[in-house]
């Protein structure tokens, strides 16, 4: 066992403050990762703040972790001490299932095990995530990460890169496809980027006029101001696919309007409450309302490796880590361009 320091949650209502955690040895086909940078995913303040009503504490939060192998067990053959690794929202699952074996680990049919806010396999170790100084992870949960990236704007691709590359290649963008991207914060503007690498003609949908010329800057080819009803008029059934990342309760019905006959709106998001959906904008047009959770570990690893291709990072702010709480505050003002990366030397 090894001591971590790291920031934790005690309940629901304190603040991250500095922990120390207990990290397992490392086993034959663990990895041990000494962590550079973890950035913080709006999905981290939910479940800090147990918005979702299931979070236990104390919690470490950060599942889009990058850092420098540090040891590595027996088995392992694919990472040596001094490799970059990456580990995102998984640290294991059964790997048995047959969503396991489609290698949609997120889908794992017993429970996969997430990077915090769960437990190992065995259902009674609790999981600590990237807000700490180190982790051990077996290696089929890790990832390779290139060194031709910045490594601090790296560590948001393996949850706000994969979460919305995953729904992208699910439904085939391609060169010309019509993308709308709803909420342009760390998901969304990786989903500008992604979706813009691959060729589609981007529409970026915000409540934030102030966004306009960053959207456009991150390769969106046009803007739509959601906060104005004559969008919704203007832009009626134009898009084959919506990826909808809003953080908050709305209305999606709207947004249904948008597709084209046949197309597919993909939440990502996941608001607190439940919002009524309305059959019309669905059986007029025999559209598609979905849902998609990450990726699976092989599909975060060609998304790691697409992005390298086409130098592809996240937008970030590089915050020391006792600024968190700060930074959560902001995230919910919505003002965070586009992702706080924290840098876990300061620990
Ligand atoms: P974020 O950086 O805070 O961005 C959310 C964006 O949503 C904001 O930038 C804003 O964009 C828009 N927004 C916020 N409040 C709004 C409101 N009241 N009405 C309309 N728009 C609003 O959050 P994130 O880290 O990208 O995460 C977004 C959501 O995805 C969270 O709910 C998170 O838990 C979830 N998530 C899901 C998965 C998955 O696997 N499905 C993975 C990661 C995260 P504009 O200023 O452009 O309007
Ligand atoms: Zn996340
Ligand atoms: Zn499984």
């Amino acid at each position: 066992m090894t001591t971590a320091k790291v920031y934790a949650a005690a309940s629901a209502t304190s603040p991250l403050a500095p922990f120390q955690i207990e990290r397992r040895a490392t086993g034959l086909h663990d990895v041990q990762i000494e962590i550079a940078y973890c950035g913080i995913c709006h999905s981290d303040l939910h479940q800090v703040r147990n918005e979702w009503g299931n979070s236990t504490y104390p919690m470490v939060p950060g599942h889009e972790i990058v850092g420098r192998v540090t040891a590595v067990g027996a088995h392992v053959k694919g990472l040596k001490v001094g490799d970059l690794a990456g580990v995102g929202c998984l640290v294991d699952s059964c790997r048995a299932c047959p969503s396991c074996q489609r290698h949609l680990e997120q889908f794992c049919e017993k429970g996969a095990a997430f990077s915090y806010n769960g437990t190992e396999m065995d259902r009674t170790t609790p999981t600590y995530g990237g807000y700490s100084s180190s982790v051990v992870v077996d290696e089929a949960f890790t990832l390779k990460i290139s060194p031709k990236l910045d490594l601090a704007a790296t560590a948001p691709l393996l949850c706000a890169g994969i979460t919305t590359y995953s729904p992208l290649r699910h439904w085939k963008t391609k060169k010309g496809d019509k993308v709308g991207v709803v909420g342009l914060g760390g998901l969304g503007h990786m989903a500008v980027k992604i979706a813009a690498a691959m060729g589609a003609e981007v529409t970026m949908l915000s409540t934030s006029k102030a966004k306009e010329a960053d959207a456009r800057k991150l390769g969106a080819h046009h803007f739509g101001l959601t906060s104005d009803d004559t969008t919704f008029k203007q832009l009626a059934g134009q898009f084959d696919l919506i990826i909808d990342t809003i953080s908050a309760p709305h209305d999606y019905n709207k947004y249904l309007g948008l597709l084209r006959i046949e197309g597919a709106m993909v939440l990502l998001g996941v608001p607190p409450e439940p919002t009524p959906v309305s059959a019309f904008p669905l059986i007029m047009g025999r559209r598609t309302l979905s849902g998609s959770l990450i990726g699976g570990l092989q599909e975060t690893q060609e998304m790691l490796d697409f992005c390298a291709e086409h130098g592809i990072v996240s937008e970030i702010e590089l915050i020391p880590v006792q600024q968190v709480n700060a930074a959560y505050e902001r995230m919910l003002k919505n003002d965070v361009r586009y992702r706080f990366v924290l840098d876990l030397k300061t620990l």
